[in-house]
């Protein structure tokens, strides 16, 4: 295990067949040497099973075979009231008693409407069992969808007094706007563990479905990188790893709460990544 004061966890998401499926297991077979705090499961309206049934499968390996704590992600915009109250219960069944609870991403399948904001959704689960860990996500560089910085913290402080014990950051690659927004939440008086999400880059396709989907800006610093290996795939793999290094000792460093590695259900990454930090884990200051 990591020391008690950061937090080391990875995330995953549920493959769409079954040979990805066989895939997950192995990566996260290969995961659990790396000892992490927790492995999140996300949920997605495309899975190939039904979409909870799926997070809960691996929510429930990693927790129970593997004996990592797990976390279950609940996007509220493809649940309903007596979904998510059936999903607790086999949560509860399987002792996994950690979720995330989002707004999820809205698109043609997200019908559901009991919930209408991620907060709402926080505070359903609490009062249904205040037992349950609830995390919340979180958006350094503001959610796409906000009027403007003050109402996104405005609503993120209202999260978090609905009960999210802990918030993940999206992705970013800028550590300034983490530090910028980690001080804002202070000011806010939004007092709970922060996680930082980083996500290693490690092939241009990845990186063109990033700027497709997210409003992450790029430094220059990563732009060059960019620039330069675009066309050498096996270069572009080491500096994106290597970028995604420099940016966890500069957070563990200056003492974040924790680091969250989008892994992309690539163990080989992960692996990589963690042999050079891991050691920053272990030492209590
Ligand atoms: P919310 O907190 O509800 O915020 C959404 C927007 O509404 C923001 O602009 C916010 O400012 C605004 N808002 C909030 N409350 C109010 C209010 N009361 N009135 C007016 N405006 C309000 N998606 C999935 O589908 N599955 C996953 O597994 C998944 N995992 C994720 C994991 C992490 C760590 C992160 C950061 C994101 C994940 N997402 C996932 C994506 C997420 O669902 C989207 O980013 C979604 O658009 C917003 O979700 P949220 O929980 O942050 O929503």
């Amino acid at each position: 295990m990591t020391s008690d004061s950061k937090i080391l966890s990875f995330e995953v998401f549920p493959p769409t067949t079954q040979v990805g499926s066989s895939h997950l297991v192995k990566t996260l077979d290969s995961l659990r040497a790396l000892s992490p705090d927790f492995i999140s499961v996300t949920c997605s309206n495309n899975n190939y099973e039904n979409i909870a049934d799926t997070t809960i499968k691996f929510a429930d390996y990693v927790n129970n075979t593997l004996n990592i704590p797990a976390v279950a992600h609940l996007p509220a915009a493809y649940l309903d009231k007596t979904q998510v109250i059936e999903i607790l219960e086999r949560l509860r069944e399987k002792q996994t008693m950690k979720v995330l609870a989002l707004r999820g991403d809205i698109s043609d399948e997200a019908t559901k409407k009991d919930f209408k904001y991620a907060s709402d959704l926080v505070k359903f689960i609490k009062d249904y069992d205040s037992s349950f860990e609830v995390l919340g996500a979180c958006y350094p560089d503001v959610h796409p969808e906000s009027i403007n910085r003050i109402s996104d913290f405005h609503y993120l402080k209202e999260k978090v007094d609905s009960g999210a014990d802990k918030l993940i950051t999206q992705l970013f690659f800028d550590n300034n706007s983490f530090y910028d927004f980690q001080e804002r939440c202070a000011i806010a008086e939004i007092n709970v563990p922060i996680l930082a999400g980083i996500m290693p880059v490690i092939n241009r396709n990845q990186i063109l479905r990033l700027l497709k989907n997210c409003n992450t800006p790029l430094p220059a610093k990563f732009i060059r990188i960019l620039e330069k290996y675009e066309h050498n795939p096996v270069a572009l793999r080491d500096a994106g790893i290597a970028y995604a290094i420099d940016q966890i000792v500069d957070l563990v460093t200056e003492d974040v709460a924790g680091i969250h590695l989008y892994t992309m259900n690539n163990s080989e990454t992960a692996r990589s990544i963690h042999s050079s930090i891991s050691s920053l884990f272990k030492i209590n200051t």
